[in-house]
């Protein structure tokens, strides 16, 4: 007999999430990880920090930048930064102790260290073997290196985004590499504490995969904020001199070469999953040309009893992806029916204003078929005109036959809240007429969703 029902590697919010639900339905589990702490990527050093210092460093700036005086407060600020590192290691240690208290409510097993697969039913942990019927690789994902810039994160000059959550001061000049979700949070992080942040990206456009019009207004919006964006060109090198960085960098389509000197520099240009250590062969599996497991529609790799949820397979590195992948797929192996649809899964960047969207762009929805769009600025709506927050929009992209929602994207203060009910709505199959004619309550952001889906009608009553 195995020792486990199930044994789980990896304790990032897939992981952990599908030890409880396995343990909940009666499964024996166990769950291996190798950090010191449980909660991977998203609790140590991604999500949960992140959120803490962009939440503080928005308070900051709303108070340094005139944004409070104009409502009649009167401060100057002063930031104490080892304080505010000291919020964000306390909000990781109570999570992350928070998950080691569930995994003793519900019997789950941490076995503490590195697993590697000796066969397809056993695992090697420090120098002991464990079997199991059957296993979930959520192993997750970490930084992609860029080839001649060489992350020190002790230094505190070239950082990956664990370092520049650490940083020890200000730097005066950041340069981030890369103007992707990290790249943009991390870079408004320092940025409202007092850096100058240039972001450097290979692709004309920030946000790929984004909605066009939304890449195009977040740009905007960046800019005004400061930010200064150095798009199509790529880096090439970076030499640490002293306490500075020297990047040098090119037009991505070729041309003459430039450098960049920083304070530091942030290497934010895509994680890569993680798979490295773990003798997958031993188990007879396979990974694909991204370096990803692939699983079938149930979360099972080509071999029986060996399942993958989260970064590790391919989709958006989402932890609420993650998440959902986590309980559906413990709900297989303990013969329920676990689904996720992957056509409604929401994603937010949490700048300010904060950046949603969930379905198709509005360039893929008009590629598949014929669309409407309803479109509602923020200036518009009472509650973000009363809160002096009048960037950004409201964008519901629905199907110009059936009014069947496709997409909904929002640039908005609260967009990440906002974008919850635009997934619950196309999750059970909404027409934008069946957002429009919701009551929604007044005065609330969330009026710009049903003004925009008013929009796909043309019927919107105040714009
Ligand atoms: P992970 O969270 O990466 O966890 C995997 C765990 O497995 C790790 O703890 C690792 O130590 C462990 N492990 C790996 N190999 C082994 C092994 N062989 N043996 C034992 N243990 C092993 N996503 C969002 O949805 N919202 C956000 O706001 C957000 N912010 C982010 C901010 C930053 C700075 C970063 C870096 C990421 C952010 N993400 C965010 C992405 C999110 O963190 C990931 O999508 C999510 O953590 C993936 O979950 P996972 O369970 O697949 O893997
Ligand atoms: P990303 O894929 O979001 O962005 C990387 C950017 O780097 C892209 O714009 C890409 O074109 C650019 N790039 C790639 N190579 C480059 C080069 N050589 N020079 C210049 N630019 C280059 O990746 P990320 O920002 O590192 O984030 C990694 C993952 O973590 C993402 O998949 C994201 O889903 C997840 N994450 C999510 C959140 C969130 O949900 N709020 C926050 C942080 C991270």
């Amino acid at each position: 007999m195995a020792d486990f029902d199930l044994i789980v590697i990896g304790s990032g919010p897939g992981g952990y999430v599908a030890a409880i639900r396995a343990a909940q339905l009666g499964l024996k589990t166990a769950c291996v990880e190798s950090r010191e702490t449980l909660g991977g990527t998203c609790l140590n050093v991604g999500c949960i920090p992140s959120k803490a210092m962009l939440h503080a460093s928005e308070y900051f700036d709303a108070a340094a930048n005139g944004a409070m005086a104009a409502m009649g407060i009167k401060v100057k600020p002063e930031l104490d930064l080892d304080t505010m590192h000291g919020q964000r290691r306390d909000a990781v240690k109570g999570l992350t102790g928070g998950i080691e208290f569930l995994f003793k409510k519900n019997k789950v097993e941490w076995i503490k260290g590195r697993a590697a697969f000796t066969s397809a039913n056993s695992i090697d942990v420090a120098g002991k073997s464990y079997t199991a019927e059957n296993f979930i690789i959520a192993t997750g994902s970490s930084v992609t290196p860029l080839p001649g810039v060489e992350v020190d994160n002790a230094k505190g000059i070239i950082v990956d985004s664990t370092g520049a959550l650490e940083l020890a001061k200000v730097p005066a000049h950041m340069v981030v590499i890369g103007g992707g979700v990290i790249g943009l949070e991390l870079g408004s992080v320092w940025r409202r504490l007092g850096a100058k942040v240039t972001v450097v990206e290979f692709l004309d456009q920030i946000l790929p995969g984004m909605d066009g019009d939304v890449r195009k207004e977040a740009n905007k919006i960046f800019k005004k904020q400061g930010f200064e964006f150095k798009l199509s060109t790529k880096v090439t090198g970076a030499q640490v001199k002293g306490k500075k960085a020297v990047l040098s960098v090119e037009p991505a389509a070729g041309g003459a070469a430039e450098s960049i000197e920083a304070d530091c520099v942030l290497v934010s240009i895509g994680r890569r999953p993680n798979t490295d250590g773990l003798a997958l062969d031993k188990a007879g599996l396979a990974v694909n040309a991204r370096g990803q497991i692939e699983i079938d529609h149930d979360f099972r790799t080509t071999i029986p009893g060996i399942w993958a949820i989260g970064d590790v397979v391919p989709g958006p590195m989402l932890a609420h992806k993650a998440e959902d992948e986590g309980i559906a797929c413990a709900e297989n192996i303990a013969g329920l029916t676990g689904i996720i649809n992957h056509d409604v899964i929401p994603s937010v960047v949490y700048t300010a204003p904060e950046i949603a969207g969930v379905g198709l762009t509005e360039e893929a929805a008009k590629a598949k078929g014929e669309i409407k769009v309803g479109k509602f600025p923020m200036m518009a709506n009472s509650r973000a005109k009363t809160n002096h927050e009048p960037d950004g929009f409201v964008k519901v992209i629905s199907d110009a036959a059936t009014d069947r929602v496709l997409g909904v994207w929002c640039i908005a203060s609260v967009a990440g809240t906002m974008i919850a009910e635009a997934a619950i709505a196309m999750e059970f199959g909404a027409t934008s007429e069946d957002i429009a004619y919701t009551c929604h309550a007044h005065p609330t952001h969330s009026e710009a969703l049903k003004e925009a889906a008013m929009a796909v009608q043309g019927k919107p009553i105040h714009m």
